[in-house]
């Protein structure tokens, strides 16, 4: 098995000892099915580089960047946490739902460690 996909991977290891691999998108679409929860992927292109809040693409955004910082608009967020955001905006319009005060609330709570 190569590096990458044993990193994508569950490793569940059975009373002889013996390993088996379950990819993770499979694990994460039965645990999702388990709670009737839904999975909708979304194309990662500019997640990162995004602005959540007006759209601006910023280009000179490096990876060692690790706040992101709007020249458009003056939004600065942490990068990960604006990234959370483009993929919720991006999921939500595989659903045609627009993006409220309620998801930016809930992504905050969740990226600050919150339960809900
Ligand atoms: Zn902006």
């Amino acid at each position: 098995m190569r590096q990458k996909d044993r990193i994508s991977s569950i490793r569940l290891v059975g009373q002889n000892g013996a390993a088996i691999y379950i990819p993770a998108a499979v694990m994460r679409e039965w645990k999702a099915n388990q709670h009737g929860r839904t999975i909708i992927r979304v194309d990662p292109h500019h997640t990162s580089k995004r602005c959540s809040r007006c759209g601006y693409i910023n280009h000179n955004l490096q990876l060692h960047h690790r706040t992101y910082k709007c020249p458009n608009c003056g939004y600065k967020a942490d990068r990960d946490y604006n990234a959370s955001l483009n993929i919720l905006q991006k999921g939500l319009e595989v659903l045609q739902k627009p993006l409220s005060a309620g998801h930016v609330e809930y992504m905050r709570e969740m990226a600050s460690g919150g339960s809900t």
